[in-house]
């Protein structure tokens, strides 16, 4: 759509402009320069706020003289002596004379003057193309266009200007059939030179007016404008200058009169003449100066093919380009901001550390907005439709940044988030079970997820965009809340899994101390016969089974009333309590095996059982050492001590209560399966014998502490040991060695 238009930009840098700037050049080429020129003189960033006249006229009457007078240009002029034609193609030059009357007028700002190569054919031969071109050129960009013509032509009906006006006419009718919304109007300003002054301005006037009026009627109109009158196109201003050579001072104050009039004006309604100065508003061609160059150039594509010259076509085209290229120049500031956010982003996702960006929502709406302001202030002098399609594009390459950034602050805000919430429940716990348990899990998570949603959704309002819909980050709020609601729930059952191993944490120390305690009372061999210690149920070691059971009972008994105390607080349900009880009894029951196992090891039960047997056999019925002498009976000592030692091992083989013989009721103990419990709260657990029938191992041999050749192999070492002490004992005797 745009190959109409060259890139602006690839004028040569650094052109000096003291003529202007060529906008066509002789060969009907045109020169992309004008953009620069633009840009230099300072038109480019007017806006709508200048104005394009032309001049037309045949060749040598003093056009460029005329305009370098009235606007201190320096367009070339022909010298008095050489009589050749000057200006080639057409020149345009900013207005250098900015006030008129004596300094009491301030001209237009920003007149930019059009010096149009004259036609009179005398150079050119024939050729009328350029002419019927450059009316076009004139028409398609300027608000007036000058006619400049000899006083003592005027009235010369069949002469060369009649046959410009002609062109200029048609050329209108042209242009402008399809335009018909915008009806541009233009101001035909004559300038009417060499005015000796006997035949009064308005006299020239009225024959001029009779004559364009001839000439309107002669063209053939296109259908439906049959009867168009010439002042539906084109407002006229008349104006006459004495001899410039003749009357130099006078030609130079007249001059400066006729400037004044190239300021602002208006009309106080629709059918009256005009007043102030030429330029009125609905003249204007409304292409934005800095579309001026690129539009001219359409234009001038158009026309020097002979093609059909469509201009909102040609606005449009030029709407898209202009936009196009004011959209590219505002993202590069928008980038200038928004790629080291970006950057900063993926660098901390590539590095596995989600950042939260610091007051992303606020730069954010504030580079979208100034990006594209910056764009209307531009664009939206443009093509109405096309600047609101380009618009709507640039906030989508907008957003298509800002989107992704934003998802990317969320979700680090939703990693940090549930971090920080998982550290702060986890600490609120910690602090209260130090301050001895007195919390409420609930009310941790609650009071901690509703702080963590407050962040959470502080950055989420911090990036919403009025008008913006996907700044709406509601469901990636609710998102966030249901996560922190699982992780919340995840937490609770680990701090109850915690809670379950501090428990059995507990129990097995106390079984430890307290069976070790059991076990060595075996040890002091006097179980049944020594003193009792400090008042103490004296202890048999044939109760040995009955007291392990009843601590075990207590200490597990007061486990769970911890266990049950601490998940209050933890706000377990009953079957949750139920459960983990019911694992707690279980795990104990374990503990307890692997602590009597413990005591049983080989080398630890074989000690025992020496100390025992050495207990009654080295000391009297009152405890006091017995000094072997010969006459001792010593083989009957260590054979009653050796046997009653003997005895002790097959009651520690099982695990036995005195009153039944039996084992203690260990499934009731443990009780039945409750319900609810998962795959994944037994996988821990060790099989019981007798509690897990389906595992195959009765209770029986779950209360087998020694096997049958454990035991035997016990007894043959227990007995090399005594005997190790009996031989002992006799040589002490014989050597009368005293112990
Ligand atoms: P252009 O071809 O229409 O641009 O005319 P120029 O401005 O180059 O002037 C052509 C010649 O007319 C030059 O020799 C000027 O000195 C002369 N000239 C300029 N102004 C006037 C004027 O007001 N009256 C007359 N008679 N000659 C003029
Ligand atoms: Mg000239």
């Amino acid at each position: 759509m745009n190959g109409n238009f060259a890139a602006v930009g690839d004028a040569p840098a650094a052109t000096h402009y003291e003529h202007g700037v060529q906008v066509i050049d002789e060969d009907k080429q045109y020169n992309s320069n004008l953009g620069d020129y633009l840009v230099q003189s300072h038109v480019a960033a007017a806006g709508f706020n200048y104005h394009i006249i032309s001049v037309f006229g045949s060749q040598s009457t003093g056009k460029s003289t005329l305009l370098n007078n009235l606007f201190g240009t320096d367009f070339s002029v022909m010298s008095e002596s050489e009589r050749r034609q000057t200006t080639k193609g057409i020149w345009m030059s900013k207005n250098k004379k900015e006030q008129a009357a004596n300094g009491a007028v301030q001209l237009a700002d920003n007149i930019l003057v059009m010096d149009v190569e004259g036609t009179d054919g005398r150079e050119r031969g024939e050729d009328q193309d350029f002419e019927r071109k450059s009316a076009l050129f004139a028409l398609a960009t300027s608000e007036v266009l000058i006619v400049n013509i000899w006083e003592h032509q005027v009235g010369l009906y069949q002469g060369a200007n009649m046959g410009l006006l002609k062109t200029v006419f048609e050329v209108n009718l042209q242009l402008f059939l399809k335009d018909k919304q915008s009806n541009p109007r233009s101001l035909l300003f004559f300038v009417i030179r060499d005015h000796i002054g006997n035949t009064p301005l308005e006299n020239l006037r009225n024959t001029l007016v009779q004559d364009l009026t001839k000439i309107w009627t002669s063209i053939s109109k296109p259908q439906g404008l049959e009867n168009s009158k010439i002042e539906d196109y084109f407002d006229f201003a008349f104006a006459a200058l004495p001899h410039k050579i003749l009357q130099p001072e006078k030609f130079v104050s007249e001059v400066d009169v006729l400037a004044k009039r190239f300021t602002a004006g208006h009309r106080s309604t629709p059918d009256q003449e005009f007043e102030g100065g030429v330029f009125l508003p609905e003249f204007h061609r409304r292409i934005p100066a800095d579309g001026f160059s690129v539009y001219a150039e359409g234009i001038w594509d158009q026309i020097v093919n002979n093609k059909d010259l469509d201009l909102p076509t040609q606005q449009e085209l030029l709407a898209q380009f202009r936009c196009d290229e004011i959209a590219r120049e505002v993202l590069v500031a928008f980038d200038n901001e928004i790629i080291p956010l970006e950057t900063q982003q993926q660098d901390a996702a590539r590095a596995g550390t989600p950042t939260v960006l610091a007051d992303l929502g606020t730069i954010g709406r504030a580079s979208r907005e100034k990006t594209t302001k910056a764009f209307e202030s531009q664009a939206s002098r443009y093509h109405k439709a096309v600047y609101k399609r380009k618009h709507l594009e640039l906030e989508e390459k907008i957003d298509a940044r800002l989107r992704p950034l934003y998802q990317g602050q969320l979700m680090a805000a939703h990693k940090k988030g549930v971090a920080a919430f998982t550290d702060a429940v986890t600490n609120a716990v910690k602090a209260g079970q130090k301050a001895g348990g007195q919390y409420e899990f609930t009310e941790i998570i609650e009071k901690q997820k509703a702080k963590t949603m407050d962040i959470f959704k502080k950055e989420a309002q911090s990036l919403a965009m009025e008008g913006v819909p996907w700044t709406n980050f509601k469901p990636q709020y609710l998102l966030f809340g249901k996560e922190l609601d699982e992780v919340g729930a995840r937490l609770r059952k680990e701090e109850m899994r915690r809670l379950a191993t501090r428990v059995e944490r507990w129990v097995r120390s106390r079984l430890g101390d307290a069976i070790g305690l059991e076990f060595n009372k075996i040890g002091s061999g006097r179980g049944g016969s020594g003193a009792p210690e400090d008042g103490e149920k004296p202890a048999t070691e044939k109760d040995l089974w009955d007291r392990i059971w009843t601590v075990f009972v207590s200490i597990v008994t007061e486990a769970q009333d911890r266990f049950k105390d601490r998940a209050k607080n933890l706000e377990a349900t009953e079957d949750e309590v139920e459960i983990g009880l019911w694992r707690l009894r279980r795990k104990s029951w374990v503990a307890l095996r692997e602590k009597i196992e413990e005591e049983v090891m080989e080398g630890n039960i074989l000690l025992k059982l020496r100390e025992n047997f050495e207990d009654k056999f080295r000391y009297d019925e009152a405890g006091v050492p017995r000094i072997w002498r010969p006459s001792d009976d010593i083989e009957g000592i260590y054979t009653r001590a050796r046997e009653s030692t003997l005895a002790l091992i097959p009651l520690l083989s099982r695990f036995r209560l005195a009153e039944t013989y039996g084992p203690p009721d260990l499934p009731a103990f443990v009780g039945s399966q409750p319900h609810g419990v998962e795959p994944s709260d037994e996988e821990d657990l060790t099989p019981i014998g007798g509690v897990d029938e389906e595992e195959g191992k009765s209770l029986e041999e779950e209360m087998t502490i020694l096997s049958e050749s454990k035991r035997q192999d016990l007894v043959i070492r227990f007995k090399k040991t005594a005997d190790g002490v009996y031989v002992e004992a006799k040589r002490s005797a014989l050597g009368g060695i005293t112990q």
